[in-house]
């Protein structure tokens, strides 16, 4: 079962691919590392996991996240969005024919925008940039044309929107429904195609695969796969996804509009989520530090997550105002977003801190004073060792992951404009708050792991993962 690794450095042979046209061509498209096939582990390591963390945790949820992902489109369409009403009045019946198809639009819609946010990424001119080394020691390419592209794709949808309506922007909430079934339907081989190319074509040495199937499907196996040239982090993450995010919600203002009157719940709600995706870009290079990226594998859990996860949870605020419009008072409208840009502002400001800090080696001013910071070290899985900082000054001092709060903050009150009596448009805010929860945690063992003795340095300075005196 072990695989074969081919030579260091001699050009990748892919093995029972007699033709060398084939071979090239797949070389070219599925970006392979000279270094070959990723090998399985000793057995022991994978004798080490539990079945539940093996087989349940990945088939269950597995099961769950797909089943939302028919639930809340299903709920918003015919049910006004309350899930107390899907309950009472639906029968199996009723809700399997609910359930939106697949359609010819639908797949335009995804395909169409997945090729000009790919071509975007690939022609925009922008600096070739390099994330944090992997436990192999590699560094992965991105080019930092975020926000460019955001801006290109922003004024491209003003002027073929809602300016000309050469193309019927507004017609995206009716067709929702069938883009994210489509994307399910797509995301799902989709997870599957790269667990294998992780195993036999992978791009890097980072590759790793237990040999579990369920767990390495929605785990992943590679952490920066290349496709087409193209980095499929940056691609789906980033520009399919949270682009998308963007755009969508956009969308789904100027069909209120189309359809009615354009409510002052969702001007606040576009606003707030637009301006946070654009320092999304604004920061993406920043991103590319982070957890989702240097340590989530390129499985279920991202892949599918990014594609069908986010149109569903993270839409599920805007995708109810739509019709279920909030009129507020300007001065409340006033209130709650003001609130909002506060707390983008933190969050923004506390990511800043930690990069400008690394980018300076230190040589910067945070809350006007000279950081404080820890020299830290730690070893690369080829015996390496490297070094890094630890930011022990403003934000980073009152908490290990004090970003999180405004970020809480920030999407409570795009939250807010949905109505208050209904579960549906808050599944989002109580997924972040579990997420960020798990999340400070997992970061705090990873953490651990890699810099030892410094990291428990850094946690006897600052001792509270995300709240001061309360967690
Ligand atoms: P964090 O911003 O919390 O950063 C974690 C990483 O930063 C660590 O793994 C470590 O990486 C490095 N680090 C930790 N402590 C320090 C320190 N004191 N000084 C310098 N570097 C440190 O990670 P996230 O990826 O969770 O969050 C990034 C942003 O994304 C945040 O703004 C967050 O709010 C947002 N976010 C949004 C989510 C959403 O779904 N809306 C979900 C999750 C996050 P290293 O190995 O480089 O040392």
């Amino acid at each position: 079962m072990v695989k074969r690794r081919a030579s260091e450095g001699a050009t990748t042979e892919i093995d029972g691919v007699p033709s060398r046209i084939v071979s090239r061509f797949l070389q070219w498209t599925l970006v392979c590392h000279p270094s070959g096939k990723a090998p399985l582990p000793p057995k022991e390591d994978r004798l080490e996991m539990s079945f539940i963390r093996a087989y349940f945790w990945p088939l269950f949820l597995l099961i769950f996240t797909l089943a939302t992902t028919v639930v809340i489109p299903v709920t918003v369409y015919h049910y006004g969005g309350s899930l107390g009403r899907l309950w009472a009045e639906t029968t199996l019946e009723l809700f399997v024919q609910q359930i939106p198809r697949p359609t010819c639009t639908a797949a335009a819609i995804l395909f169409g925008w997945t090729l000009i946010q790919g071509l975007l990424q690939e022609l925009v001119p922008g600096a070739k940039i390099y994330g944090p080394p992997t436990p192999a020691g590699e560094r992965p390419e991105y080019v930092d044309n975020g926000i460019k592209c955001w801006i290109i794709t922003h004024v491209g949808w003003v002027i073929l929107g809602p300016m000309t309506n050469a193309i019927p922007c507004g017609q995206l909430y009716p067709n929702m429904g069938s883009v994210i079934t489509t994307a399910n339907l797509f995301a799902v081989p989709f997870c599957v195609f790269l667990y294998w190319k992780g195993r036999v074509y992978p791009s890097s040495r980072d590759a790793v695969w237990t040999g579990i199937f369920p767990f390495d499907f929605f785990q992943g196996v590679e952490l920066h796969p290349r496709l087409l040239n193209l980095n499929v982090k940056q691609l789906l993450n980033c520009r399919v996804s949270m682009m998308g995010w963007s755009l969508s919600h956009l969308c789904f203002a100027q069909y209120q509009y189309e359809n009615g009157v354009l409510s002052s719940g969702m001007i606040v709600h576009v606003s707030l989520l637009v301006l946070y995706l654009f320092k999304f870009f604004w920061w993406e290079a920043g991103y590319f530090a982070s957890i989702d990226i240097i340590h989530d594998r390129c499985g279920y859990y991202i892949v599918w997550g990014v594609l069908c996860w986010v149109p569903t949870c993270y839409f599920s605020p805007g995708f109810t105002l739509v019709e279920q419009p909030m009129y507020w008072p300007a001065s409340t409208a006033a209130i709650v977003f003001a609130v909002g840009i506060l707390a983008l502002w933190v969050n923004y400001t506390a990511d800043y801190q930690r990069q400008v800090a690394r980018a300076t080696d230190g040589n910067c001013l945070i809350w006007g004073r000279r950081p404080d910071l820890i020299r830290a070290e730690y070893t690369t899985s080829e015996g390496v060792t490297r070094k890094s900082l630890l930011l022990v000054s403003g934000y980073w001092s009152i908490s290990r992951h004090f970003n999180y709060i405004p970020e809480l903050t920030l999407a409570l009150m795009w939250s807010l404009p949905a109505n208050i009596q209904l579960a549906l448009p808050w599944a989002y805010w109580g997924f972040l708050f579990f997420l960020l929860i798990d999340r400070s945690s997992r970061d705090d063992e990873k953490c651990r792991e890699k810099y030892g003795k410094y990291w428990d340095e850094y946690c006897r300075r600052v001792p509270y993962k995300i709240i001061p005196y309360v967690y």
